[in-house]
């Protein structure tokens, strides 16, 4: 079996290495979510890939599963901090005009207040 895509200098993978800490509230094979080191919201959380993979534009066709699965966790994730009632927002920067930073694939998921709408 393949092993799966790490980059030594994200500072994601990184963390799904354990090489950096993070306050996880989900991890299974394939993906990981942790708490914003700077969050937005009243609740922020981040859920990444296992695998590095840059940007939304990188994605492959291979590559539908774990987005799949990065859905789901949302799913889990929200259920279990109490958000799946009162609604959340998950949110995937790709690149330099929506203000993409760290360049392995992370879907936000906020929550905890009542949001804006349109979001810029
Ligand atoms: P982006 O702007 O790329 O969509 O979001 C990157 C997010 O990663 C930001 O919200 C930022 O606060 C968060 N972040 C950056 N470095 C770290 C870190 O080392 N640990 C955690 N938990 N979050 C981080």
């Amino acid at each position: 079996m393949a092993s799966k895509r790490f980059e030594e200098s994200c500072i994601f993978c990184k963390i799904v290495a354990g090489q950096i800490p993070s306050k996880q509230v989900y991890s299974d094979d394939d993906v990981l979510a942790f708490h914003d080191v700077n969050p937005a919201a009243p609740v922020h959380v981040l859920i990444i890939p296992k695998e590095h993979i840059p940007t939304i534009n990188d994605l492959q066709a291979s590559d539908a599963e774990i987005m799949g699965k990065l859905m789901l966790a949302a799913r889990k994730v929200a259920s279990q901090l109490g958000l799946a009632e009162s609604g959340y927002r998950l949110i995937l920067n790709c690149g330099p005009d929506a203000l993409q930073s760290v360049f392995h694939i992370h879907m936000h998921l906020v929550g905890g207040q009542k949001m804006g709408w349109p979001p810029f």
